[in-house]
């Protein structure tokens, strides 16, 4: 299916808006999903990136719909090095345009993790400081967002939907429907480098402490928090309005 025709009309209620914006794009493409949104939004949406593994489909896309999109970048002041240098090649290889790099805030975390000792002790607090609260100051602007999270990656994400309700806000997920093998397809067919880590067995990269490498057959997350219950950060679970 192409790309909706049609520019839809702003949501007055994220719930239901989502709910329609799902019937509406249901078998469209991942750029027809971007296409569809960015003009259903327009200058009211952004896109989320960890600049992780996979993340360079999303931006590619992202970059032909629109290069001035803007990006938001949690840096959680946790990550690889690698990842930073990534983020850095990947703009300039893309020309996007707005990427927007957020750090946590300086006096919360002088308060709640002057050790960086957090992730430890009490990994959603961690989480919460580094990422949750961040990213919903960094949406405040907007009224939908765009992430590529993928039915295949996780148990916990086998429903997801092309787009939900995000408190607020409608939020996107054009990959939803992708397999390993087509983020592989699309990376070989447009060239795109991969991760510096993946090559070191990290199918799933977030922060250095919380990331470990998977084993042949696992979740590609399964790196993630390994050892805990915990399996997501938060922000696909918090209302992104959310700051406690
Ligand atoms: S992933 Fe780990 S280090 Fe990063 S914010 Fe969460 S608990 Fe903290």
């Amino acid at each position: 299916m192409g790309a909706c025709v049609t520019p839809l009309p702003d949501p007055a209620d994220a719930a239901v808006s989502a709910a329609g914006w799902a019937d509406r794009l249901a078998g469209a493409s991942p750029h027809a999903v971007i296409a569809a949104a960015a003009a259903g939004f327009a200058g009211r949406i952004a896109a989320v990136s960890s600049f992780g593994t996979e993340s360079a489909v999303l931006l590619h896309l992202i970059a032909e719909v629109d290069p001035a999109l803007p990006v938001v970048f949690l840096d959680t002041g946790m990550l690889f090095a690698e990842t930073l240098a990534y983020r850095d090649a990947l703009v300039a290889r893309l020309g996007l345009a707005d990427v927007r790099t957020i750090h946590p805030d300086p006096a919360d975390k002088a308060a709640q993790d002057p050790d960086d000792a957090l992730w430890a002790e009490n990994p959603d607090a961690c989480c919460a400081l580094r990422k949750v609260i961040p990213l919903a100051r960094a949406l405040g602007p907007f009224e939908a967002w765009i992430n590529g999270r993928k039915r295949y990656q996780a148990t916990t994400r086998t429903a997801l939907a092309l787009a939900e309700a995000d408190g607020p806000r409608v939020k996107f997920n054009p990959l939803a429907s992708f397999s390993r093998a087509d983020i592989a397809a699309y990376m070989a067919a447009h060239d795109l480098p991969p991760h510096p880590l993946e090559k070191f067995g990290f199918a799933s990269i977030g922060c250095m402490p919380c990331t470990s490498r998977v084993q042949p057959g696992e979740d590609p997350r399964a790196g993630r928090w390994r050892g805990q219950a915990k399996t997501e950060c938060g922000i696909h679970i918090a209302p992104s309005t959310f700051i406690p």
